[in-house]
């Protein structure tokens, strides 16, 4: 049975709809309707419509409303968790973890900062010495938000947030397989008493993805897979409109010699199953001292093999999501062990739970050859490779079409810091994973294939405006020495300027 399936309009009649089962129980949810595209390109003209007057409340007026969203989501957090488990089958705490607690920070932390953050600013001039300049940001308009399966939540709050405090209308197009999860965002901000059309949603599959990247939106903030961010890539840029594209990762883990054992094998058991592996910045590849490689790979099969799988009260892991990522894990796991990998824990699906259950797996004896190393896994499986420096370890991580974060364990800050500046990686974490998309202040983006464009904080915020300079005129001067007539005395007078400015000591320390 799909999790998410096609199904016949109630009285044969109106869109098509899909229906959504739980992944934990396969339990009907329920179903949706898939926005038609002349009702996706309607939306986003009610957005536009109502984007000046919401831009005109400045950010104090804006951030009324996320103060508002924020109290209402403390106050309502379990009925919104209900959703988000039902629709996930992961655990409680993970849900608030992975989803309310950052949702309250995005919503408190661009809602207290987005005024300073965005303020003009007076920029010095280096040459132009007679000018003054302001740089100033202004919305882009309408921001197309198109979410994954993974995060549904927070993966929609967290862009749209950013969005409205810059001033912009945001249109969400979740992804299909976990609709009512990001439904709720709407629901937030409907209770917050956000003005009508500034945040809206259309759902459906693929195809109202699409529909919303051609309905005149001003930039489109797309999460998801490298397959699908390709296509969104080229959608914009037939469109001409700027994107960002946070997509997949395969990240790695580098354990020197030095490592707390301890503290990295149960960052590697957190960084590999948290969310039971769907998590962009996962821990996909460790690579491990050989000094220390058998003692690190003993305490993590140690710690896997403790790992409890469930559907309800407290428990670790829960079900894969999304039946066909499950198709890819257990390829992923065929392929490795067809060339020679050893399983030394897991393997295969968890029979006992009548949902989409998949054992947490250790793999050792993984060559670079095995798609289990190349491809994007986004489940369960954490394969461990033995290197014999850190030079090797450091190869070996970069030698992937990918690039989104990685870590790095050591107790010599210097050394992990000297190995983390040689990562092609979006982003490192030393001594921990996975941390990067909620520390706000740092930008979230891929290197290589994983992605284009950076996210969060100040470079998020910004990414929503048009950074718009205004030079003016510092003493109201009747005349500019370069307007017309254009002399032979202009001209030299500028090549003396030149000559001064670029050709001795003094101009070059004032240029
Ligand atoms: P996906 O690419 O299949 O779908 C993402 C969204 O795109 C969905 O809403 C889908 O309906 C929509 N879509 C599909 N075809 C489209 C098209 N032609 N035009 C426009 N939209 C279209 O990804 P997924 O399977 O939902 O999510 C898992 C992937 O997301 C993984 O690769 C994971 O690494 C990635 N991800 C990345 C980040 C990050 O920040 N870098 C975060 C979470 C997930």
């Amino acid at each position: 049975m799909a999790i998410v399936e096609p199904v016949t309009p109630q009285n044969g009649s109106g869109p098509p709809r899909l229906r959504i089962s739980s992944p934990a129980t396969r339990e009907t949810i329920g179903d949706i309707a898939i926005t038609p595209a002349a009702e996706v390109r309607a939306t986003v003209a009610r957005a536009r419509a109502a984007q000046p007057a919401w831009n005109a409340l400045g950010f104090d007026g804006r951030a009324k409303f996320m103060y508002k969203a924020l109290k209402l989501l403390l106050a309502k957090q379990e009925a919104f968790m209900d959703v988000i488990v039902r629709e996930t089958g992961r655990s409680r705490v993970e849900t608030i973890m992975m989803e309310m607690f950052p949702a309250c920070d995005s919503l408190s932390y661009y809602a207290k900062r987005a005024k300073e953050l965005l303020a003009d600013k007076k920029v010095p001039m280096h040459l132009l010495r007679t000018k003054k300049l302001l740089m100033t940001y202004r919305p882009l308009g309408v921001i197309g938000i198109i979410t994954p399966w993974n995060g549904p939540f927070i993966l929609a709050l967290n862009p749209a947030v950013q969005a409205l405090m810059a001033g912009n209308c945001v249109v969400i197009k979740p992804s299909e397989v976990t609709p009512f999860s990001s439904r709720l965002v709407a629901t937030l901000f409907e209770e917050a008493g956000l003005p009508r059309h500034v945040l809206q949603v259309v759902e459906g599959d693929g195809s109202t993805g699409a529909a919303l990247i051609e309905s005149g939106v001003d930039k489109i903030s797309f999460t998801g897979s490298v397959r699908t961010g390709r296509k969104v890539g080229e959608a914009c840029g037939r469109a001409l409109i700027p994107c960002t594209l946070e997509l997949g990762g395969k990240d790695p883990m580098i354990v020197c010699a030095d490592a707390d054992l301890g503290r990295a094998s149960s960052g590697a058991v957190f960084g590999a199953f948290m969310n039971n592996g769907q998590f962009c910045c996962s821990t996909e590849r460790v690579y491990v001292a050989g000094e220390v490689a058998d003692a690190f790979t003993h305490m993590v099969v140690d710690k896997v093999k403790k790992l409890r799988p469930g559907t309800s009260g407290d428990f670790d892991v829960g079900p894969m999501i999304w039946p066909a990522q499950l198709d890819i894990v257990e390829r992923h796991l065929a392929d490795a062990v067809a060339k020679g990998a050893t399983v030394l824990t897991g393997g295969k699906r968890n029979a006992a739970l009548g949902g989409l259950f998949y054992e947490p797996t250790v793999l050792t004896n993984v060559t670079p050859d095995m798609a289990v190393m190349s491809e994007e896994t986004f489940g369960p499986i954490i394969p461990i490779v033995r290197v014999g420096s850190d030079d090797e370890a450091i190869r070996m991580a970069n030698d992937s079409t990918y690039g989104l974060s990685a870590s790095v364990w050591s107790r010599d800050d210097a050394r992990a810091t000297a190995i983390a500046k040689r990562l092609d990686s979006g982003s490192v974490v030393i001594n921990d994973c996975g941390i990067t998309y909620g520390a706000v202040e740092a930008p979230f983006g891929g290197r290589k294939q994983s992605g284009v464009g950076q996210v969060n904080g100040e470079t998020g915020l910004r990414g929503y405006c048009y950074a718009t300079p205004i030079i003016s005129d510092r003493f109201g001067m009747k005349e500019e020495q370069v307007w017309y007539p254009y002399t032979a005395d202009k001209g030299k007078l500028l090549q003396k300027i030149m000559k001064w400015m670029w050709g001795t000591p003094l101009g070059r320390l004032l240029s």
